[in-house]
């Protein structure tokens, strides 16, 4: 599973900077855009964590919308899928938010 592999990565990279200190709670940021499941993550986390720093620990999720921008007309809009097409017809669309996938907070104990 995908999420397994992102999960245990972020606990590694968390463990790692904390050199081993206790986690009380960890917040990620996963962009609606991201490709990645928040409620898979949330699954995977307590058997990642399980025997680290952050066993225990609570997981906080938030999900920032998908945000893009035409380069045609300027305009910025909400994106809920890849599929990025301009209301003005444009497809030349850049995507500014949603793809997010980082730690935002980890609060030791
Ligand atoms: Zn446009």
């Amino acid at each position: 599973m995908h999420e397994m592999a992102i999960t245990q990565s972020v606990v590694e990279t968390v463990c790692e900077r904390l050199e081993g200190a206790p986690a009380r709670a960890l917040t990620l940021e996963i962009g609606r855009l991201s490709g990645v499941v928040p409620d898979a993550v949330r699954f995977c986390f307590d058997m990642a964590a399980d025997g680290t720093a952050l066993a225990g620990a609570r997981l906080d999720i938030t999900e920032p919308d998908g945000r893009a921008r035409c380069r045609a007309c300027t305009n910025e809009f909400r994106l809920d899928d890849l599929i990025a097409l301009c209301g003005c017809g444009s497809a030349d669309v850049e995507i500014t938010g949603g793809q997010e996938l980082r730690i935002r907070s980890v609060e030791v104990l």
